[in-house]
């Protein structure tokens, strides 16, 4: 495995690096303040920088309109995005992975203006009775002559304020069979109502709102992908999205322990640097461990992934990289807001933030528990030597 960096990769890093250190981080306070809404004309300009930085649909095939990254090249990005909170960094402009499937017709219309920050687009899985598991899933599409009916109820619809679209996950019956389709739905569509919009425990500008369909009708040009396609479409996706995690979670560590080694440094107390106590610094070294080990099994993931590794063993080292890299940010930024005592209490601190931002990257896109769960099947099906090796 060779995880050296080439001098495009080393660009594109410091591209990503100076997006977050000098335009998202210095809004980070006022952005906590203003509770993860900016105006939005300030939103335009995030985007804008975004997209002459060079960060828009970089995770994209070039094929369509993207930047045609690898996924370790993706790992380099979202470990500068994990350096930032409030979860900024979804202010760069881009599309969900299984928009690639699309047909021509929906390229134009969902695609692309999503690659210039004009159209956002968010993806519909979960429903009130089906979470981790996605078979249970109630919400059915019908067909009715050329057209679809779509009924049902989606929770946790994350997109910003401006969403105007989901990529709606239904089932489709077929005798006896219910067959996982993907619909594109714009949320003007008569019968599409959101229900919900809860406050959640990170300050993020993307939302997670409820949303009812009703009786939905949408022309079978909005189907995506075949009848039945919604595994096939969404499984890979899923996979480099758990990479990202990895990712953002080992760059949010690398931040929390700059902060908690800068401040224990400096700090004294009982005449002297609390970095001299090792209860302060034990803590702080176990991270910096927890950081290097994340960061290592997440590149090897995404390494794997370009190299055209067996999938399921990229499946599995995927869910190794979420579950260690997700389990250990949380507990580093507990780490770090002990560190700083009262002012790591604080939310203008950092460590305050992540300590409550980082908790859902145990739950979203599966849990911690579906993650062994994963690695738990793949040890036995693969083997210990092929998942750990
Ligand atoms: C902020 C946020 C944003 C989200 N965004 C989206 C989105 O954009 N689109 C979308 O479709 N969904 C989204 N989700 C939903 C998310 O993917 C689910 O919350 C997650 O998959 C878990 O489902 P659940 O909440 O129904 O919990 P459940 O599946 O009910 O699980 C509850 C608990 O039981 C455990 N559990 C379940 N099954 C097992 C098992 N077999 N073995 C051991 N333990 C098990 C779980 O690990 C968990 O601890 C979002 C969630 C949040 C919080």
């Amino acid at each position: 495995m060779d995880l050296s960096l080439t001098p495009a990769q080393q660009a594109l890093r410091e591209r990503a690096r100076r997006f977050v250190v000098e335009v998202l981080q210095p809004i980070e306070i006022e952005f906590e303040r203003a509770r993860g809404r900016l105006p939005a004309e300030r939103a335009r300009e995030l985007r804008r920088a975004a997209i002459e930085a060079g960060l828009a649909g970089g995770e994209l095939p070039r094929e369509v309109g993207g930047g045609g990254w690898s996924v370790f090249e993706q790992v380099l990005v979202h470990e500068q995005y994990g350096q930032v909170t409030g979860g900024l960094w979804s202010y760069v402009p881009g599309a969900y992975e299984v928009l690639v499937h699309a047909s021509p017709e929906q390229r134009r219309r969902y695609l692309e203006p999503s690659l210039r920050g004009e159209r956002f687009g968010a993806y519909a899985v979960t429903e009130p009775g089906a979470g981790s598991d996605a078979r249970t899933l109630q919400t059915t599409a019908v067909r009715d002559g050329s057209d679809w009916v779509i009924n049902g109820e989606k929770w946790f619809v994350t997109g910003p304020d401006n969403t105007d679209f989901m990529v709606v996950q239904a089932m489709v019956a077929d005798g006896d069979a219910r067959l996982p389709t993907l619909f594109l739905v714009d949320y003007d569509m008569p019968g599409v109502r959101m229900a919900y919009d809860p406050d959640y425990m990170h300050t993020f500008a993307d939302r997670h709102p409820q949303f009812v369909l009703e009786d939905v009708r949408v022309p079978d040009t909005a189907r995506l992908g075949g009848v039945g396609a919604a595994d096939d479409l969404a499984n890979e996706w899923f996979v480099t999205e758990r990479i990202h995690i990895g990712a953002r979670c080992s760059g949010a560590m690398q931040r929390l322990l700059t902060l908690g080694v800068e401040w224990a440094t400096q700090r004294v107390q009982f005449g002297e640097r609390i970095f001299d106590f090792q209860g302060v610094s034990f803590p702080l070294a176990n991270s910096a461990a927890d950081t290097s080990a994340a960061r290592l099994l997440t590149r090897e993931a995404a390494w794997l992934a370009d190299s055209g590794a067996d999938r399921k063993v990229v499946h599995a080292k995927a869910s190794l990289a979420k579950l260690f890299a997700s389990e250990a940010a949380f507990t580093c930024a507990d780490r770090v807001v002990q560190v700083f005592g009262g002012r790591g209490y604080m939310r203008d601190n950092p460590a305050e933030r992540y300590l409550r931002e980082l908790r859902v990257d145990r739950i979203w896109e599966g849990t911690s528990e579906i993650q062994r769960l994963i690695i738990a099947r793949s040890l036995e099906r693969r083997g210990v030597e092929r998942v750990v090796g």
